[in-house]
Formats: structure tokens, sequence, C-alpha cells
């Protein structure tokens, strides 16, 4: 096997909007979509005076987070003010956490090709999120720009990793898998086109086998699993060019351009923000009962690694579609519903992974969305199971489900598309191919053998897929005096 001369060498940021109804520090809400600057208040427009009052939700939220992501929470916890000024950030300062954070040193463990990895959480911290700056879409957007402050103080937490991935992919991965963690304990929606979860990088390269770190990059608005495996790919190729060219990587932010496919300079290391943190004023230290700590992780559901370790067991599916079924509590539901009400887990693995995954990949829709019940499409399997009906005529039968809403048995019924195993209906269709091909079966009996797939084809065509595969090859052979 070909090794790189180089090893890269990342570790994630990701902001993570928790699921409150109200922001962190006031009452107002925190839907998303609605008209501009209509849920504000004083304290989120950050006007003088206001003073800031905590979500007791957000925290609890937060402390869910910590406890999925093995993190120890800490006691007391202090909010700071890091400031900056930005036209979105009319306070010029946003309130975060900074030496004390909520909970340090967790873990999240994984599964790749090469073996399990081990992704260490350096900390979780909690923030108020700022507004939003719109450079597009109106008119006068040459001159001018224009402010959202409905997304200003949303509840986040900021997840930091220790620079423990050392491939794109891997990156990536771990991305869809915090993701995951995230969603299924209902503490964020995972929808990152509408921001509620982003993902920074910092990225370094050095020559395999070196202790010492590079120097590092950090890329931003890396808002897709494929942006994200995307932009490190590139970078860590860039860097590689620069350090074999005898080069120095500088120390950097940089934008990922998805479009052009590659990183651009944002600001350089000269330009980074000194943000002369301070404990803020206006709250108390964060501190938190450890009875109530510990009731919160009482009250985890079942993690996703712990539900594809189950599935495996449980279910005796092979690794990779518990893996897939894992990917979402929805996904991992709607199989467990199937597989308990067709008494078959890997016919059950198998259709949702398959046609089901198709049809929502088709439409763009959600296992949520999906209108065929996890009970009918086990109706679906016990036919098969009872050989009712079996081969191509089973697609068919589940795409008229999931559009009609009929069941399986209905859908045979009424159309006739249940197995032909009857002797005589398929000796006659067998009759009918011989006779209408001479040439083919003269062919065959002249010692051409591949003629004979061309042979069973046409008897199933024939009978719309709905025979009987063994029946036919025993009485096509004995026609053909095979
Ligand atoms: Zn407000």
């Amino acid at each position: 096997m070909l090794t790189s001369p180089f090893e890269p060498v990342i570790g994630l940021e990701i902001h993570c909007q928790l699921l409150t109804a109200s922001k962190i520090f006031c009452g107002c809400s925190t839907t998303f979509g609605a008209a501009p600057n209509v849920n504000v208040c004083p304290v989120c427009l950050g006007l003088p005076g206001a003073l800031p009052v905590l979500n007791r939700r957000a925290v609890e939220y937060a402390v869910r987070a910590a406890h999925a992501l093995g993190c120890a929470v800490q006691p007391v916890s202090i909010f700071a003010r890091k400031n900056y000024f930005y036209a979105d950030l009319p306070k010029g300062y946003q309130i975060s956490q900074y030496d004390r954070p909520l909970a340090t040193q967790g873990a999240v463990e994984f599964p790749t090709p090469g073996g399990p990895r081990r992704v260490g959480i350096t900390r979780v911290h909690m923030e108020e999120d700022a507004g939003k700056s719109l450079h597009e879409g109106f008119p006068d957007s040459d001159r001018r720009s224009y402010l959202d402050f409905n997304r200003s103080g949303v509840p986040l937490i900021e997840i930091v990793t220790e620079p423990d991935l050392r491939s794109a992919a891997d990156a990536a991965d771990f991305f869809a898998r915090l993701r995951a963690i995230l969603v299924a304990i209902g503490v964020n929606d995972g929808n990152m086109e509408e921001g509620s979860l982003r993902c920074d990088a910092n990225v370094s390269v050095r020559p395999s086998g070196q202790q010492a770190l590079g120097v590092k990059t950090e890329l931003k608005n890396l808002n897709s699993f494929r942006h994200v495996q995307r932009a490190l790919e590139y970078e860590i190729a860039r860097q590689i060019e620069v350090v074999s060219g005898g080069g120095a990587v500088d120390h950097e932010t940089r934008l990922w351009d998805a479009n052009a496919g590659r990183t651009v300079t944002m600001r350089g290391k000269e330009e980074a923000h000194d943000y002369r943190y301070f404990p803020e004023p206006d709250l108390p230290p964060l501190t938190l009962e450890p009875a109530w700590i510990d009731e919160i992780r009482r009250q985890l559901p079942e993690l996703p690694d712990a539900q594809r370790r189950r599935f495996i067991e449980q279910y005796a599916l092979p690794e990779y579609d518990a893996s897939v079924l894992t990917t979402s509590r929805a996904l991992a539901a709607y199989f467990e519903a199937t597989a308990a009400a067709s008494g078959n887990a890997k016919a059950s693995s198998n259709w949702v992974m398959g046609a089901l995954t198709a049809r929502m990949n088709d439409l763009g829709i959600a296992i949520e969305d999906v209108p065929l019940k996890p009970e009918a499409l086990a109706g679906l399997i016990r036919l098969i199971d009872a050989g009712k009906i079996s081969g191509p005529v089973t697609r068919d039968v589940f795409d008229k489900m999931f559009t009609s809403g009929r069941t399986a048995e209905q859908i045979v019924e009424r159309e006739g598309l249940s197995r032909i195993d009857d002797q005589q209906a398929i000796e006659s269709a067998i009759q009918s191919v011989v006779d209408a091909n001479p040439k083919a079966v003269a062919e065959f009996r002249a010692g051409k053998q591949q003629i004979y797939g061309f042979l069973v084809g046409q008897v199933m065509k024939r009978t719309a897929g709905r025979a009987d595969a063994r029946l036919v090859n025993e009485e096509l052979k004995r026609q053909l005096g095979g």
C-alpha cells in the first residue's frame, strides 16, 4: 500500500442550535423563517440597560448534549463577554463561555473501515447566536446590507474536538455521527440548510511520523457533510503542495467556496481578533445541582452507537445495515416497527435501505413524510415469505402500495399479481415461447447455451414476472430436451 509522506491533522468546531422555543437570554421566539426583525426585544437587540435572564431549558439541552458526548459537566461554569464589533452584533460583544466552559473531556467513538476511531471532545460551551447580515437579494444590495435580528440570542452550544481526525472522509463521517447524536437526543433539528448546525475545521499537515503539529488553517462555512469532505480534501492537498515545495503554510482563516471548489483566504493571523474576554457582569456563575446533572444523564435516550450495536445483536443484522439504519432515529424506528410486524428483520432492513430509501431520494422526502406505514411494508414482506408473490412483482407491488395507500394483499388480489405456480399455466406459457422463437430454440439445441437465459426471460415476460422461477426452469429444460 502506498502511504503519503504527509499526515493531515484535523479538529472540528461545531455550532449547534438548541431546540428551545425561546431565546437564551430573553423570551423571544426562535422560530425559523419569520418575517425579519419580528422576534426581537431590547435584550436580543442589545439595547442599553437590558438585562439577560438565562433560559433553563437551554441549559438542560446543553447538559444533555454534553452527557451524550461523554463529557464531564462542570457544576460551575462562567459566562463571558467575547468582544468584537460587527453590524449584526449590536451589543459589541457576544455572551459566550471562555476559560470555564459548561463541559469538558468527552469522546465519541465510531467504526471506520480502518477500525474504530475515537475523537476527543475538548469542550462544550454555551453561547448566544448573532444576528444575520443580508448582503444579497435586495434591489440596492450593491450599495446596502440589511440586518435581521431574529437569530440574535438564539441558544447555541459550541462543540470543540481534539485534533484526532486524520482524513477528510473521517471528518465528514464524524460530523454526520455527531449530527445523528444531537438529533437523537432531541436538542437539535439537524437542519444544516437553515444553519442550525454549522461546522468549521482546523487542519494542518505534518510529515508522517512527526509528532510536532504543522501550521494550521481554519476553514469556515462548511455547511454540509459533502462540503466538509471536499473543503478538507482541497485544503490538505494545497498545504501538502506548499510544504513539499519548501514553503510555509500561513496561519489564517480560509473560506470554502463551494462553487469554485476551493478555499480562499478570509483573513490572516495579523487580522485575528483579540476578543478581550472577561466574565459577564450581568449573569451570575452558572451553578448546577449535581442531582439535576445526574437526572438529565439518566433520562438520555439510547444513543445511535448503542442502537447500532443492539441492532447487530438483537436482529442479527450485518454491521453495514445497522450502521445505515441508525443514522436517524426515525429511520431506526421505522425499521424496528417493520421488523416487529413482519417477523423478518433482514428482509425489513433490505426493503428500508433499498426500495424505500430510493423512493425517498427520488421524492426528496424524509422518513417522517413517507406515506407507507411500517405495518403495510411488513404485509408485503409476509406475502413474499409465504411464497404468495416473488421476483420483479414484489417491487411493483411496493410501488403501488407507496402511491395508493392500499395493502399488499389488496393489490395482489385485485390485480391478479400472485405468483403463478400452476403447472399447466407455466407449461402453456413455455409452449408459446418455444413456438414463437423457433430460431432461438434451434440454436440452443445446437449447443448455444447462452440462449437459455433469453428464453427464460421471454417466459417471465409473458407471465409479467409472476411465474415461479423454479417451475419455469424445470419445465423449460424438459421441453427443450435439455
Ligand atoms: Zn429578545
